[in-house]
């Protein structure tokens, strides 16, 4: 009895620690630097094949339409993400709506629409956005004027949970990769895994701060030069904290994303610091990202 009693309650733990997640990816065609002779069709190739080698669900990859002027390497590396995965909205220009007003921002959304119409076919739903930078709106009437503008025009707005600014590392991966330099590059991994492996633990703890449970996440990636050679890795991480991968609807289908923290940001941020933001409630200390490494490694 005692013991089908210990066995039901593992049970009940185990179960509530698995946590669903959506795999996201911004700033295609590219993010960061290329290391020489690297293709950002390459690129494309070898994260999909990552992808694919996990059976990862769906995994939505934003565009900037702006990246293809005059670059048929990127148009090619689009035409190949969009042969295998959905993909979204992160404005023509990568826009920064804190700096801008918002009709030019919404200029910025429609500007990308015909590229997403090209290489969606017929029923891709292309209709997520992801704000750039994170930010939504320093006030919060502007932040009220853009959802209203996607609002009617079906824009659902791909929101971020788990972000640990991975982007720092694609450009600094492919000047040590340009450079051979092993020890740096070995270095580059295990810096990754150990933010990635903190900001995991904290973004899971402030969705329970924030909500009082846990919620399905939503994981911000950014395609460039380190994701195909991290993501094995990364993804290994997240399954041994207990994280399931979902696609975006499905992760996004949790009743959390029906609330909207509806405060104006200087700083943006994801929905979870945001909503930190509009409780007003004090964020948690966190393990320190190595900015200044990053930038000066192998330079
Ligand atoms: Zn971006």
């Amino acid at each position: 009895m005692k013991f089908s009693l210990v066995i039901s309650v593992l049970l009940i733990v185990n179960v509530c620690a698995a946590q669903k997640a959506a795999i996201t990816f911004d700033d295609l065609p590219l993010n960061g630097d290329l290391p020489p002779g690297v293709t950002r069709v390459q690129i494309a190739v070898d994260t999909l094949a990552v992808l694919k080698a996990r059976r990862a669900p769906p995994a939505y990859g934003f565009i900037n339409a702006k990246k293809l002027e005059g670059n048929a390497d990127a148009a090619e590396a689009l035409k190949l993400w969009a042969a295998s995965e959905p993909f979204g909205n992160h404005t023509y220009g990568h826009m920064d709506l804190n700096a801008n007003p918002a009709e030019a921002f919404e200029r910025e959304i429609e500007e990308n629409e015909p590229a997403l119409e090209l290489l969606a076919g017929k029923d891709g739903n292309w209709h997520w956005l992801r704000y750039p930078f994170l930010r939504e709106g320093e006030t919060v009437e502007k932040r009220r004027a853009v959802r209203a503008y996607l609002q009617a025009h079906g824009y659902r707005v791909a929101q971020v949970t788990l972000d640990w600014e991975d982007y720092l590392w694609n450009s600094a991966y492919a000047r040590c990769v340009a450079k051979k330099d092993a020890p740096s590059i070995a270095w580059l991994k295990s810096s990754y895994l150990s933010i990635e492996s903190s900001y995991l633990d904290l973004d899971r703890d402030l969705a329970k701060t924030v909500y009082g449970h846990d919620i399905n996440h939503v994981l911000l990636l950014h395609l460039g030069a380190f994701s195909s050679a991290i993501l094995p890795d990364a993804l290994d991480l997240m399954q041994k904290k207990g994280f399931t991968f979902v696609t975006l609807e499905e992760a996004e289908s949790d009743p959390v994303y029906e609330g909207d923290p509806d405060v104006g940001s200087k700083y943006g941020g994801t929905l979870l610091e945001l909503w930190m933001e509009a409780k007003k409630i004090k964020f948690p200390s966190v393990m320190e990202k190595p900015y200044k490494q990053l930038q000066e490694i192998c330079k």
